[in-house]
């Protein structure tokens, strides 16, 4: 039964949460599965990484002498080809092949049945799952559909377990220097905030509070020496800000919009009287200009600490940044730059550096060479924060909220970065880097590669030459090229709404159009979709206040917050509409919900028209389109598809909405179930409605469009447009060349048929349509 499938699987998933040892959770996770089976015992056995051998590693109803021994390197004898190779096995003992007579031994004195299964991973086998019974006879059909339905999660369970336990690797009989080598692997999880794998050296950087850490007393100087101290800031003031302006205008290329945002708030901050009045106060005390800054800095922290909304929290860093800019540019002024890192001389011949902080501050970053920085590793900082930014535009992996990283990574650790599992691993292994290595260099040499140049129309096509477009979501004008490197051209989803959120203050109509105007400038006669701003809820403007909202996924935001902000939507709107002079702009509405809302801004695009034809500026011919990411526009599509000239798919929001779960809340996230039969339904639904008026089109924009595993399902709903994260493209187009249609709507007619997401992904994989990558 499907859901006493799901039952086991949550149940499993829970107790390897739970229990700290990965090898206890398994442990208890087998005692599960063997109860649910009616079985007498059951075992785990995993094929170990670095010597390929087969280790016995949980098990249960087994000898209390075998139990002891866990976890228990298997003699080569012992079935571990059928193990490697993830052959199945379901049968009496008496006709079991006769490698398998081993592990039976293990653990079936007294049983008379075993099935043997393998648990696989990206197509590779991980090991198997045994179970064993008392029967003579082979066990029956409706445990093996059960047991068969829980073991590809399970697989990923034992993996992600696996990794997080070094415990893993020490089997008993183990070979002791792999066993040595492997056990130096520290697995720390945080927050990707980009994605990438990576790997380099720890590079750690002081927190800019100990660099600046006040003495207690003032020194005892003379009125020289105030005033001496008082020039020096003078100085150092006038030197950090010019090394401010210096670096926006280094970084201006690659940074784009964030650039002038980010250091001009520092170039601003310099000038911020209050800052000074501030400093200056203590220099008067009689304290040294680095005392000053740090008592200055503490001052700030106790008053930011107190600040709710998070994001204006996170602007303290700016704060700090510019006070280290000031100590930096101090020191030099006296001829003594202590603040560098110890390990820095040692580090200094390293390429490819990690940098480890508790928070890292824009200037930080941007003072290691750019070329060297593999990736960032940081105890604290948001999404928002002003160095994730500047990570996500350098394309640098970057993980948040690292607990301990800065205790427990050592400066000259060798680090892999895995933001995609959200993970990183401290001293890397060799065995651990072996495996990693094909990811790294892919990851790499896409960094390297960089280009400026725009892809040419390349026709992508299935194998029975159906064409499909891959379309790439951005949020920073500098991902364009990015976008062009990983070979797309057109622009499925601009989220406008970062442009807003990295400034202080709300961008005017000419800012605004600068940077749309950029972006079609890169986009070179591509289309280039503006999302009209999707603020509110998660996502709220810092210098907009707004009052506390109990649901704020279903509160003010989106298309409900521009039509309600007038003074926001009315520059916005004209902006772009200046812009669709310049390219081929579609212009995208978020979050409509009815009829009403697409008249409602309807109207105020006219309106902007107007103004802008009276203003004697020029607008283009541009497309209009709708978001489907609420419910009650799916069911009403057949009232809004006249009303508009294509159609973006919203799943991220659509999927919360339809299955009332907070696509944010990691403890709900299993029940964010985007390839359910009933999304699949809908998706197939809007297509064929979309597909019945010519020259109208729909694109899928959610992450699912990304999704390789969903991709046939996907071509089967009926879609030709995809618009996903650029990286992703490289790795779906190859496989839409091996697809052919009808293929995938024979496995999406049967996909329907399903009644749970689980049983679709079974689907998918029995159909054996993807093949994992190589
Ligand atoms: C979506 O909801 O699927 C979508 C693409 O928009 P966002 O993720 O920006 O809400
Ligand atoms: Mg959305």
């Amino acid at each position: 039964m499907p859901n006493n499938d799901q039952q086991i699987i949550h149940r499993i998933s829970e107790i390897i949460a739970q229990t700290p040892n990965a090898q206890q959770g398994l442990q208890q996770a087998v005692c599960c599965l063997v109860e649910n089976a009616g079985a007498g015992a059951g075992a785990i056995f995993v094929i170990r990484p670095q010597d390929d051998r087969i280790v016995l590693y949980a098990a249960h109803g087994v000898p209390a002498t075998l139990a002891a021994k866990l976890p228990l390197e298997l003699s080569s004898d012992t079935g571990n080809d059928i193990i490697r190779n993830g052959r199945a096995v379901n049968d009496r003992k008496k006709h079991l092949p006769p490698e398998l007579v081993g592990v039976f031994a293990h653990l079936a004195n007294g049983f008379h049945s075993l099935l043997l299964l393998p648990l696989v991973v990206g197509g590779r086998p991980i090991g198997s799952l045994a179970l064993a019974r008392e029967a003579d006879r082979p066990f029956p059909q409706r445990v093996l559909n059960s047991i068969e339905a829980v073991v590809p999660p399970l697989a990923f369970f034992i993996l992600n377990a696996l990794l997080a336990d070094k415990q893993h690797y020490s089997a008993n009989a183990g070979n002791t220097t792999a066993t040595a080598e492997l056990t130096q692997d520290v697995i720390l999880k945080g927050k990707a905030i980009t994605k990438g794998v990576s790997c380099g050296y720890v590079q750690k950087l002081v927190g800019v509070e100990k660099i600046l850490q006040p003495k207690n007393h003032p020194d005892s100087v003379t009125p020289e020496g105030i005033a001496a101290e008082k020039r020096l800031f003078a100085d150092a003031l006038r030197v950090a800000r010019e090394d401010s302006i210096n670096t926006a205008k280094q970084f201006g290329d690659v940074l784009a919009e964030a650039d002038s945002a980010i250091f001009a708030m520092h170039t601003m901050l310099l000038d911020d009287p209050t800052l000074k009045q501030h400093i200056t106060a203590y220099l008067d005390k009689g304290f040294l200009l680095t005392d000053a800054l740090g008592r200055a800095l503490r001052d700030f922290s106790a008053q930011y600490q107190k600040i709710d909304d998070p994001y204006l929290r996170e602007r303290l860093s700016d704060i700090k940044d510019v006070m280290l800019r000031l100590k930096n540019a101090a020191d030099n002024l006296r001829g003594s730059l202590e603040a560098a890192p110890a390990d820095a001389p040692k580090l200094a011949d390293r390429r490819r550096i990690i940098l480890v902080a508790r928070e890292l501050l824009p200037s930080q970053l941007v003072s290691v060479p750019l070329k060297q920085i593999c990736g960032i590793l940081c105890e604290e900082g948001g999404a928002t924060s002003h160095t994730a930014i500047l990570a996500r535009a350098l394309q640098i992996p970057m993980l948040v909220g690292v607990p301990g990283i800065m205790l427990k990574a050592r400066s000259g650790d060798c680090v892999i970065m895995d933001c995609g599992s959200d993970s990183c691993f401290l001293r890397a292994t060799t065995a651990l880097l072996r495996r990693f290595a094909g990811p790294i260099r892919i990851f790499r040499n896409s960094r390297q590669n960089l280009s400026d140049t725009v892809p040419p129309e390349s026709a992508l096509a299935t194998a029975d030459g159906v064409p499909v477009q891959l379309m790439g979501n951005i949020t920073l004008l500098s991902e364009v090229v990015s976008m062009h490197h990983y070979g797309i051209r057109d622009i499925g989803l601009y989220r406008t709404e970062f442009m807003f959120m990295i400034r202080n203050a709300m961008p005017s109509e000419d800012d605004q159009f600068n940077i749309f105007s950029r972006m079609l400038k890169a986009a070179a006669g591509a289309t280039v979709t503006i999302r009209l701003l999707d603020a509110g809820g998660d996502k709220p403007l810092p210098y907009f206040k707004t009052d506390h909202e109990d649901n704020p996924a279903l509160g003010w935001r989106g298309l409900r917050f521009l039509l309600s902000n007038p003074e926001i939507m009315a520059p916005h709107l004209r902006a772009i509409l200046r812009a669709s002079a310049l390219g081929d702009v579609h212009i995208l509405v978020p979050m409509v919900a009815d009829l009403y809302d697409l008249a409602e801004i309807k109207q105020a695009l006219q309106v902007a028209a107007a103004e802008l034809r009276q203003r004697g500026d020029k607008i283009g011919d541009y497309r209009l389109g709708m978001m489907i990411e609420v419910p009650s526009a799916l069911y009403g599509l057949d009232r809004l598809l006249p009303e508009v000239d294509f159609v973006s798919i919203g799943t991220n929001d659509l999927v919360q909405f339809l299955f009332a779960v907070d696509r944010a809340n990691a403890r709900v996230s299993k029940w964010f179930r985007q390839c359910h039969p009933i999304v699949l339904r809908a998706l197939q639904d809007i297509c064929r409605q979309v597909h019945a008026y010519k020259g109208k089109t729909v694109t899928l924009c959610g992450e699912l469009a990304g999704s390789r595993r969903a991709l046939p399902l996907l071509l089967g709903a009926g879609l030709r447009q995809l618009s996903m994260t650029p990286h992703q493209a490289p790795v779906l187009r190859p496989l839409v060349n091996q697809l052919s249609i009808p293929d995938c709507e024979k496995l999406f007619a049967r996909a329907i048929l399903c009644e749970t997401e689980m049983d679709v992904m079974k689907l998918i994989d029995e159909a054996g349509m993807i093949k994992s990558p190589s």
